[in-house]
């Protein structure tokens, strides 16, 4: 019954087709981004390299509440990061305090190097996208696009080719004249794009840009907008609370929980090296295994149901609770038993269909690679811990 570890499916390696899809659409060299880690480096080799935009211990404190709280990090020029997180975690008011429109109760923000931390909105060269689109419904899609254009009183002889340019890459050429409440959702997103684009700025900022979009048009706004954010190079700063969307588009995603920064990574390495308990759950559908280590009280142990497999023989036993098929795949969810108690709940992710009755019992394995461990006090990932060898199985024993 054993399916063969090679059939599973790395969200990871979705990202890499992902990006390559999207570069196709728009086949422009992308630019190249070197992402830099900065969570447990010391103060002064956090922040080594020129960065598009760097927040320095930034914290917003309402009253009591740390909505932010010493959140550093560092994007390099031409990046798109994500600030990813469950709701009220502080991503809108990172964003908010990038854009100017809070002001951090300590820290420092630099946008190519200068510092910003006191500049007006207007000041710090930035374009933004917010989740409502903010379009003027009186005004035409090309006045709407121009708007804050003619604001800044850019020169006005450069307007229709800036229009053009953008109207043209957004495929927004023959609406140009239709007022906002005669597009789709998807073309007023379009415009709410065209706006930020038009700006011309190094860095573009958005909040939850696709929320108000269908599953559908969502996953193609998501290659539009990576496609475009690669061909200008701009840097990119994306709020989102779907770990699909970060991992899709980011080359950096900065994980937020209450406050805190989590982990700082490319999506990768987040499904790969967690660095928490809380990191491992977030990244990944159905979220990894988080169970007893066997014979280590101070761990955890952790395993992504992708890689769980049915074995013939060792493993842990199991107690089906539930099996659902979802077409490429069957999600099992079973009961641990633990001399003979049940104990953890532990979900499996097996290829194609898989029949098997509620009350059924298996045994479940994974490769010895495939364990995360976790210090059970801290959460914390811990590397230097050799595999428990009662818990993980050999994968080239097929049941
Ligand atoms: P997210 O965007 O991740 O959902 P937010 O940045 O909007 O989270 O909010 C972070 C925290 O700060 C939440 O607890 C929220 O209630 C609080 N908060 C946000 N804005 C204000 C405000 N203007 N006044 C008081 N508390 C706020």
């Amino acid at each position: 019954m054993y399916q063969g570890v090679s059939s599973v499916s790395l969200p990871g390696v979705r990202i890499v087709r992902g990006a390559c899809a999207a570069a196709r659409v728009l086949p422009l060299p992308r630019p190249l981004v070197r992402i830099r880690h900065y969570v447990d480096a010391s103060a002064d080799e956090r922040f080594p390299c020129v960065s598009a935009l760097r927040l320095e211990r930034v914290s917003k404190h309402w009253g009591a509440t740390k909505a932010v709280d010493e959140a550093s990090f560092a994007t390099p020029s031409g990046a798109l990061v994500v600030l990813l997180g469950p709701s009220g975690c502080g991503k809108s008011t990172t964003l908010r305090m990038i854009a100017g429109l809070d002001a951090p109760s300590a820290g420092r923000i630099l946008i190519d190097e200068r510092d910003v931390t006191r500049a007006a909105p207007a000041e710090r060269r930035i374009s933004m996208v917010f989740q409502s689109y903010a379009l003027f419904p009186h005004l035409s899609v090309a006045d709407n696009i121009l708007f804050g254009v003619k604001v800044r009183r850019d020169p006005a002889a450069d307007h229709a080719r800036r229009l053009d340019r953008v109207a043209t890459l957004l495929g927004l050429g023959a609406l140009l004249d239709r007022k906002p409440a005669q597009l789709s959702g998807g073309q007023q997103q379009r415009v709410a794009l065209g706006r930020a684009i038009i700006a011309e700025t190094k860095v573009c900022l958005m909040d939850e840009p696709l929320s108000n979009l269908d599953a559908q048009l969502r996953q193609e706004m998501r290659r539009e907008i990576r496609a475009l954010q690669q061909q200008l190079g701009m840097t990119m700063v994306y709020v989102t609370h779907d770990q699909t969307e970060a991992m899709s588009m980011a080359d950096q995603v900065v994980l937020l929980r209450a406050g805190r920064i989590e982990q700082d990574a490319p999506p990768a390495d987040l499904y790969a090296r967690p660095a928490t308990v809380f990191a491992a759950r977030f990244i990944g559908t159905p979220p990894m295994n988080i169970v007893a280590a066997p014979g280590r009280a101070d761990l955890k142990l952790g395993v992504r149901p992708e890689h769980v497999r049915v074995v013939a023989d060792g493993g842990m036993e199991a107690v089906v609770q539930s099996a659902e098929y979802l077409g490429a795949d069957t999600v099992v969810t079973c009961s641990t038993s633990a001399g003979g108690m049940l104990a953890d709940t532990l979900a499996a992710r097996l290829p194609g269909r898989f029949d098997v009755a509620e009350g059924a019992r298996l045994r479940l394995g994974w490769a010895a690679a495939d364990a995360h461990y976790f210090d059970h006090a801290t959460g914390r990932r811990r590397d230097d811990v050799v595999p428990v060898p009662a818990s993980p199985i050999d994968p080239r024993r097929p049941a």
